[in-house]
């Protein structure tokens, strides 16, 4: 996304040494050049502009795939000229995608009959999931107050206030209050007892999320059902609840099958889960699965037929690439439950083999828990004399890309940094970044002597959707102290919070 603020006032033209071999003029950045060039041209500019990108392997932020097999690969590139929305065209892809939402609410044990199909739908990711489990639970509760003849035009969700920033959007899109429950220092998730005590008639769902973005940690689901249910039998309002399994759906089944926080709980209507995180497949694909046919309004689905047969559609978006669906489909058939867990349980060993390194180093305290997303999220015991920002910003040096965010209200003032353990993270990997952040801690240390620091944009900066995160650099010449350092890094750092467009780097 391109924000009219952020484009800078020049039209600076683009140049690339190789290129010159077969271009003599250079392009105009922002506008279309008249002439066409040469198709290796195009290729060798932008092939050359891309590798000052990150590596996405070494992207310790993101939860999101950064590796498949080849035969994937494969599968994936022959498939890209198919607009997923053809499905008469395409049968068989659409016969894949109703085979994973099938496979994915069986793994979520939905109530279905032997010869029943599971109701659910492939999406971008959970971001678009969510506004769909979102738009049916609030078309669901007007139907009803409707039929009751009460006011219908002020509904509400209750969450954490640590919900992933596609909640606000859902909120703010299609107007519905975002009533969150506070965290508070050491507590990091929805707390289900203050979650009961904020739901009212107009509450459309409680939304828990299995797998806090901030810490990994899982939320009692079970609990908040429990809970949830005796405050419907008190009061006759029936409020369900929606699971953001975003991360832990792909890993709860496989490490920690016996924990009940899906279908099998009753008050559970819709849950969704990112097929591009622990489902394994690259950016662009979520599924979102309901209980049963009642929990989807048949008036949010369209049924279109100019693309042949009748087809019913509940998205938000129209065409769409199909290559993600395959693949999806294939990860599913080729690990299999088996794979799955290996993976899973892999990624579990390797946080513990980081987690372990970090506590050893007597510097930090581990706000991640064991049985949660497979994440280390750490804060700095000591910040007194730089903080969690720096050390993100100084392990850019070594390739790592390790974000540092503040926890929401009301735990504000505490500043993680999160590594994210993925497939393909190894031990050795986990290894070296202990050894990289020590090296780090020893230079921080070092620092007021020589300072001269550039401050870590890594939480604002990397989507370029804060135009206010520019990257402030401050400059300390070696006579100036120590107090005047940390209280320019202090000011810094407030000002990021009152940003508060929370954590855009982080996803
Ligand atoms: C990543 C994430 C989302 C958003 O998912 P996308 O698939 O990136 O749209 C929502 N909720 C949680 C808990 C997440 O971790």
């Amino acid at each position: 996304m391109v924000l009219s603020k952020t484009a800078p006032e020049t039209d600076v033209s683009i140049h690339s040494t190789f290129a010159s071999r077969y271009v003599r003029v250079s392009l105009p950045r922002f506008r279309m050049p008249e002439q066409s060039i040469p198709k290796e041209a195009a290729y060798q500019i932008i092939n050359d502009e891309l590798m000052l990108d990150g590596n996405p392997r070494l992207n310790l932020a993101s939860f999101v795939t950064t590796w498949m097999e080849p035969e994937c690969d494969k599968l994936m590139m022959a498939a890209i000229n198919k607009n997923y929305v053809d499905m008469d065209e395409y049968p068989v892809t659409t016969e894949l995608q109703n085979r994973c939402v099938n496979i994915i609410a069986h793994l979520f044990n939905a109530p279905l009959e032997e010869t029943e199909h599971a109701v659910g739908v492939g999406t971008v990711g959970s971001s678009e999931a969510i506004m769909l489990a979102g738009l049916a639970f609030k078309r669901k509760w007007q139907n009803k107050r409707k039929e009751e003849g009460k006011p219908y035009d002020n509904p509400n969700i209750v969450t954490g206030a640590n919900v992933q920033v596609c909640w606000e959007k859902f909120a703010r899109y299609f107007e519905v209050e975002l009533k969150e429950v506070k965290l508070r220092e050491g507590y990091y998730i929805l707390d289900p007892e203050k979650a009961i005590e904020m739901v009212d008639e107009n509450t459309i769902c409680v939304a828990a999320i299995l797998g806090s973005t901030l810490n990994g940690e899982f939320e009692d689901v079970k609990r908040l059902n429990d809970l949830l249910s005796e405050k419907n039998t008190e009061t006759g309002w029936n409020t369900p609840i929606h699971v953001d399994a975003a991360s832990g759906g792909f890993i709860a089944p496989f490490l920690y099958p016996e924990l009940e926080w899906d279908f099998r709980l009753p008050l559970v209507k819709s849950i969704n889960v990112s097929g591009h995180k622990y489902g394994l497949v690259y950016a662009g694909i979520g599924w979102v699965i309901w209980r049963n046919k009642e929990d989807l309004p048949e008036e949010l689905i369209f049924h279109i037929n100019y693309l042949g047969a009748d087809q019913p559609t509940f998205t938000l978006n129209f065409s769409k690439g199909s290559s993600q669906v395959i693949a999806q489909y294939y990860q599913l058939i080729r690990l299999g439950y088996e794979g799955y867990k290996l993976v899973m349980e892999n990624c579990r060993d390797n946080m513990i083999v980081l987690k372990e390194g970090l506590e050893k180093t007597d510097r930090f305290d581990i706000v991640s828990k064991d049985d949660g997303v497979p994440l280390v999220a750490f804060t700095l015991k000591d910040n007194s004399h730089f903080d969690e920002f720096q050390v993100s910003d100084m392990l850019r040096r070594f390739g790592w890309i390790v974000p540092a965010y503040t926890m929401p209200p009301d735990a504000q003032h505490v500043t993680v940094l999160r590594v994210v353990i993925r497939e393909d993270f190894s031990r050795a990997l986990a290894e070296r970044l202990v050894v990289d952040i020590q090296k780090v801690l020893h230079e921080l240390e070092m620092l007021p002597s020589k300072l001269l620091t550039k401050t870590a944009i890594t939480v604002a900066g990397d989507e370029g959707l804060n135009d206010d995160a520019k990257v402030v650099v401050v400059k300390k010449s070696a006579l100036e102290t120590q107090r005047e350092i940390t209280t320019a890094w202090k000011k810094f750092v407030m000002d990021r919070k009152k940003m508060n467009d929370k954590m855009n780097g982080v996803c």
